[in-house]
């Protein structure tokens, strides 16, 4: 595979805090009989970038999306943001508006403009006045470099343009912790840079970020830890430098292997 170039990054702007943004201890998820996550144990910090690779089926997508309570782990305990997540739903609640997440297909609603998608969730949820939402999505249009598609429809816009609306979409509600799952998988190669460009711009911001993601040159730029997993669970995880150049596990070398 090609690996798409990242702009250099200024590491000395990504710096990480002390505060716990994400805790899981002793996480484990069962899909009816099948054990998806097993004894998962992860303590992310304020402004860290974490890249999570591995292979199709090891449990990637389900454990992020457990951070935001799409998938409901069964045993161990997660933190995010200092709330447990649990049955409750008001915590739930509160959890969903602390957290972001882009996904692979960019699920925009067909139907709405560019800027009804991005104000939608701040004047329903945020209960923002929609003078005040429209402007703040302006502002996140303009980040993403794509003002002028304001009154389009999704379907009017490339991949690579809906992709940042979707980023766009989630930073209006103002998220502490952003979650990315395969955000460039579904992108002609010419639209992936477009978007990492964007992931990049948000790292220098000083965003927590947790992205799933075989872009290796996003991972060796960008994340201060990468982290792999095999059949559930976290296999090896180390800062980018060491985790490319010196793989400690077999599988690790042989998943490296088949994507570098
Ligand atoms: P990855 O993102 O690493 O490809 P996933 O977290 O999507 O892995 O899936 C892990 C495993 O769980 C796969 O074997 C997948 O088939 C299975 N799985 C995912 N979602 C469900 C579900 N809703 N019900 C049953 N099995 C699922
Ligand atoms: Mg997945």
């Amino acid at each position: 595979t090609t690996e798409t170039s990242v702009p250099q990054v200024d590491r000395s702007k990504l710096t990480i805090g002390e505060e716990v943004a994400v805790e899981m201890v002793d996480v484990h998820k069962w899909y009816g009989d099948f054990h998806v996550l097993k004894d998962i144990n992860l303590t992310v910090h304020k402004g860290e970038r974490i890249v999570i690779c591995g292979p199709s089926g090891s449990g990637k997508s389900t454990l992020i999306r457990c951070i935001n309570r799409l998938e409901e782990h069964q045993q161990g305990k997660i933190v995010v943001d200092g709330i447990e997540l649990t049955n409750d739903l008001k915590k739930i609640d509160e959890i969903r508006r602390e957290v972001g997440m882009v996904f692979q297909h960019f699920n925009l609603f067909p139907h709405l403009t560019i800027l009804e998608n991005c104000t939608l969730a701040p004047i329903w949820v945020r209960k923002m006045p929609k003078r005040e939402a429209e402007e703040v999505a302006m502002e996140y249009l303009r980040r993403v470099k794509i003002p002028e598609q304001a009154n389009k429809y999704p379907g009017q816009l490339s991949g690579g343009q809906q992709q940042r609306v979707a980023i766009a979409r989630s930073l209006c509600m103002n998220p502490r912790i952003m979650l990315f799952d395969e955000p460039t998988s579904a992108l002609d190669p010419e639209m992936i840079k477009e978007v990492l460009d964007v992931m990049v711009d948000l790292a220098q911001s000083g965003m927590t970020m947790l992205v799933v993601t075989h872009e290796m040159g996003f991972a060796r730029q960008v994340a201060n830890r990468v982290i792999f997993m095999d059949a559930g669970q976290i296999i090896e995880q180390n800062e980018p430098e060491s985790f490319f150049n010196n793989p400690q596990h077999e599988r690790t070398k042989l998943f490296l292997s088949q994507i570098l």
